[in-house]
């Protein structure tokens, strides 16, 4: 494993402050296009959880008493700064998480548009109002802020899960202490500059790296209200326990094992392309990335012998080179991991129709985590390679008769992500949008993620509780629902000895 020069330093950052590591245990931070240690990483303790959660709370009164246009202009200003340094924010995501720097321009393109729908904060906190409950008695429903939330973010979308859980929660009039993955966090490094430079009152967004000791630290302190997590689905109900004994609001987004169904009219061209693009981009490494294609027996063949053509053609190396198609997956335990699912492949019978692990690569890259593009044939749905998430490169074709099949395969899963179908046939598209047992479904696109105004998560094992991010989900998430009844006193009235009320609104009133 090869050396890097100059270390980068990840810090923490407390109450507007940057943390040096001196006196804190760190781990080395990997480039997994090369291998090499880039810097060091704080792995923060129980205490120092507490710290950042500290102050967030001292932070929160008054941000959450701040006029909401003064907080929303913090948003506007977070959008602008985003745009200005797009660049910065992909060359960050392509180093650590090396994902290649085009998809790493795509996320952050994407939170850019995810900040745009939290500058509509304004108009989805609007409550609601009923006049005349009764003579003189109105009621009011009034969204407020909580407190402090904490988020969990997973390796694979650094920028992502940043723009899911922060602008709105700190639009709402939260504060919030975010702990990324300890392998990619040099987004959030990047981040909290932009943050900082834009004026962001300290201790209203504080970030602690880490790993679980940081996390399971929130499950008894007060002055947590709520916790958000995208990760793999032991993580998420391991937060949920921890955070159910005491009584937390919960966000989890879990794992994934998406399906695609190829029906016999699929355009074919269109198939093929969407295909290299969910099931290769990010190396396989995306909650959304197709792995179980479900193909009608008509097209099955010539299906085959396209994908494998067209996989051939998919170029490894550094994801900082805009020349190359894929990068690395994240680490050496992941290159493992996915090697291991290969040979539990061949040993399930299913046939390797191409095996990508020794792929074609630059010497430069020699000491990378690198598997190449993988297919999988003749596989039944009941193998542990179609079962469980590979979170890689890795495809499994399986022949199916009719959509029924194919739907009943994705009912079958225990994860519920995402679905695609393929097709041109009306009724195969409305039956599929109906039937698939999954949080989101896609029609002749191979990654079926739902824009910013709509909510996004899965069902089953990939939502662990019931509320997704996103657009108005979000909104509800980070707020609390308040209800007021206002009966209505004329002053110049003497109503001293009230008498008896006539309907049964006005009793429940007086009773409660
Ligand atoms: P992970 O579950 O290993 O880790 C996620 C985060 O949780 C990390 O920050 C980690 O430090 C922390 N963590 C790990 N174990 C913990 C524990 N027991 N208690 C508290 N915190 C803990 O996931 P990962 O490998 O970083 O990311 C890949 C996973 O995330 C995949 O399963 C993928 O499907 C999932 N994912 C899901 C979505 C979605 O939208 N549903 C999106 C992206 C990724």
């Amino acid at each position: 494993m090869g050396k890097a020069t100059s270390k980068i330093q990840v810090k923490n950052y407390i109450n507007g402050e940057w943390h040096p590591l001196s006196g804190v245990k760190t781990e080395p931070l990997i480039n997994p296009s090369t291998g090499a240690i880039i810097g060091d990483m704080p792995m923060s303790t129980a205490a120092m959880s507490n710290q950042a959660v500290q102050a967030a709370a001292d932070a929160y009164p008054a941000w959450s008493a701040t006029a909401l246009p003064k907080r929303m202009n913090y948003i506007f200003e977070l959008y602008s700064a985003m745009k200005e340094n797009l660049e910065a924010l992909a060359q960050a995501i392509a180093l650590d998480q090396a994902k290649h720097i085009s998809e790493a321009r795509g996320e952050v393109g994407r939170v850019i548009e995810i900040v745009q729908m939290a500058c509509s904060t304004p108009v989805l906190l609007q409550g609601e109002t009923i006049q005349g409950i009764a003579n003189n008695i109105n009621g009011r429903v009034i969204k407020s802020s909580m407190g402090v939330f904490c988020g969990v973010a997973p390796f694979n979308f650094p920028a992502l899960v940043f723009g899911w859980f922060i602008p709105v929660a700190i639009a709402t009039g939260n504060t919030f202490v975010y702990k990324p993955s300890s392998e990619s966090p040099l987004f959030m490094q990047t981040m909290m500059q932009l943050l900082e430079n834009i004026g962001l009152p300290a201790g209203v967004v504080n970030v602690i790296h880490g790993d679980r000791e940081v996390v399971e630290a929130w499950y008894d302190n007060n002055d947590v209200v709520g916790v958000c997590l995208v990760g793999s689905t032991p993580t998420a109900k391991s937060i949920a326990e921890g955070c159910g004994r005491h009584g937390k609001k919960t966000m989890l987004l879990g794992g994934a094992k998406n399906f695609l169904v190829a029906m016999e009219d699929a355009p074919m061209d269109l198939l093929i392309k969407e295909i290299l693009m969910s099931g290769y981009g990010s190396a396989g490494q995306r909650c959304l990335a197709v792995s179980n294609i479900a193909v009608a027996a008509e097209i099955h063949d010539e299906f085959i012998e396209l994908l494998i053509a067209a996989s051939k053609n998919i170029t490894l190396g550094d994801a900082t080179d805009p020349d190359i198609i894929m990068g690395p997956v994240i680490s050496a335990k992941a290159k493992d991991r996915i090697h291991n699912y290969i040979e539990i492949g061949l040993n399930e019978g299913a046939t390797l129709a191409l095996d990508g692990r020794n792929p074609g690569i630059p010497d430069a890259n020699k000491d990378g985590f690198f598997v190449g593009p993988t297919i999988f044939t003749n596989v039944s749905p009941c193998m542990q390679i179609a079962r469980e998430e590979i979170f890689g490169p890795v495809l499994n074709i399986i022949k199916v008769g009719c959509i029924n099949t194919a739907l009943k395969m994705i009912k079958d899963h225990s994860m519920g992500n995402g679905a695609c179908i393929f097709t041109q046939n009306t009724y195969y598209t409305e039956k599929f949008i109906n039937d698939a047992d999954v949080g989101m479904v896609g029609v002749n696109v191979g990654i079926c993620a739902p824009h910013p105004y709509l909510p996004f998560g899965g069902v089953k094992d990939s939502l662990v509780g019931n509320n997704k991010v996103q657009g108005k989900d979000a909104v509800d998430f980070f707020t609390q629902n308040k209800v007021a009844t206002v009966r209505v006193v004329d002053p110049k009235v003497d109503d001293s000895t009230p008498t008896p009320p006539t309907d049964s609104s006005v009793r429940s009133c007086v009773a409660s």
